[in-house]
């Protein structure tokens, strides 16, 4: 366990915003996480947990209190037959892409459009990560915590973590980015194969050249979408500055089935509501915030100088001097230019959300976690 002073945030998190922390500790295995974060709750510090930093939006004023960076890491086998498929535990802090190539190369089944999605894998239960028709959720069969409340370990099952869309019982017991359960493993159940889960996203289907809800080779799956995401800049690339992101910023709001003709047109694109386990929810239809961004007048790149939103009158240069822009490949994504400070992301956030307000009478909610900044 490593304690260095002074880094800060914006070293910590894929947007490279957010100031200075008061202690920051590297903790490489279970024990080390929860001797640092033991160790911060009796001082009465305030604590804040990050992975990979990619779903966190940090204010320039930093964080007075200990930062407890997961740095775990190894793939375990627990149990592997034909019948009951495989368990498999994975380290807090182990690389989330890296499970997915392992489950990819050995023929586990059940995370693969779920590839290329930045961070750790002790973070995927706490938002339910989910992209191109998969949710985390539907592999997870438990996960081991540490609750700071009781000051001992222990674990959830499935049904105990109350999976919804980009949310769990984890992220809602979660304040300010200080968890009253951190995740130290998470515990897959995959069934065995080479092809992939009937695939329900159709821009991915379309890319494989399948039908919608047709399986695929899991090599195949994984490659399309990676190949995808990196069109729309969601691999992080250090060289491209549209992945100076939290990957989507807002949440795909959900609204009622009585109100939605009032809010958008007919040609709007609409997604059912699933459930933990995949199963569609009535009376409910997911809008996609890209598309209510997109036709409130923000194009791609709006931020950027001699960006506008003409339906709006906004100069996009005005809204945070061009340091903060959507990006130039997705509308959902809002990007450091380079000198953005996390005021200036903040400001672009605000514009947008009450663009589409103005346009659409719908609130967007912001899908990253925020540290001492508020919109
Ligand atoms: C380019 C890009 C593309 C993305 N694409 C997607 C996508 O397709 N789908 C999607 O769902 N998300 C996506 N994201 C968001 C993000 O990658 C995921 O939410 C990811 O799971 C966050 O992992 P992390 O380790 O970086 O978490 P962090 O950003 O470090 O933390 C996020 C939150 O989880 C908490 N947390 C982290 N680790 C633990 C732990 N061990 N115990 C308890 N709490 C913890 C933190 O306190 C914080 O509240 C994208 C982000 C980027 C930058």
């Amino acid at each position: 366990m490593t304690a260095v002073h002074h880094p800060s945030l914006a070293d910590l998190t894929t947007t490279a915003v957010g100031g200075p922390v008061n202690t920051y500790v590297r903790a490489e295995t279970e024990e080390e996480i929860v001797a640092a974060v033991r160790a911060a709750d009796q001082t009465g510090e305030r604590l804040l947990v990050v992975g990979g930093g990619s779903n966190l939006l940090a204010g320039d004023a930093g964080f007075d209190g200990t930062v407890v960076h997961i740095a775990s890491q190894g793939i375990q086998v627990d149990h592997a037959s034909d019948c009951a498929g495989t368990l498999l535990t994975v380290a807090a802090g182990h690389s989330w892409d890296d499970v997915v190539a392992w489950t990819v190369e050995n023929e586990r089944v059940g995370i693969e459009s779920l590839s290329g999605i930045p961070g750790t894998t002790g973070a995927t239960p706490v938002q339910n990560v989910g992209a191109y028709g998969q949710e985390v959720s539907q592999t997870i069969a438990r996960v081991s915590v540490y609750d700071r409340e009781a000051g001992r370990r222990t674990s959830f099952a499935f049904a105990d973590l109350h999976f919804a869309y980009r949310d769990s019982y984890l992220k809602r017991t979660t304040v300010d980015g200080s968890p009253r359960f951190v995740v130290l493993a998470v515990h897959f159940q995959f069934t065995h194969g080479e092809l992939s889960k009937p695939v329900r996203y159709a821009q991915l289907a379309q890319h494989l050249g399948i039908e919608l809800n047709q399986r695929a080779p899991l090599a195949d799956v994984r490659q399309a979408v990676l190949d995808l995401r990196a069109g729309k800049g969601m691999v992080l690339a250090p060289q491209d500055r549209d992945t100076y992101s939290t990957g989507s910023f807002f949440t795909n709001p959900i609204v009622s089935d009585d109100v939605i003709d009032s809010l958008v047109p007919a040609n709007a694109p609409r997604f059912p509501v699933v459930d933990a386990s995949g199963e569609p929810v009535q009376g409910s239809t997911k809008l996609s915030a890209a598309w209510l961004i997109d036709n409130a007048g923000f194009g791609k790149g709006f931020g950027l100088p001699g960006s506008r939103n003409e339906r709006l009158g906004i100069d996009g240069a005005d809204v945070a001097g061009g340091r903060a822009s959507l990006s130039t490949k997705h509308t959902l994504a809002l990007s450091n230019r380079g000198e953005a400070r996390a005021e200036d992301m903040a400001s672009l956030a605000r514009v947008v959300r009450d663009g589409v307000h103005q346009v659409f009478g719908v609130e967007l909610v912001p899908e990253p976690v925020l540290v001492g900044l508020s919109l």
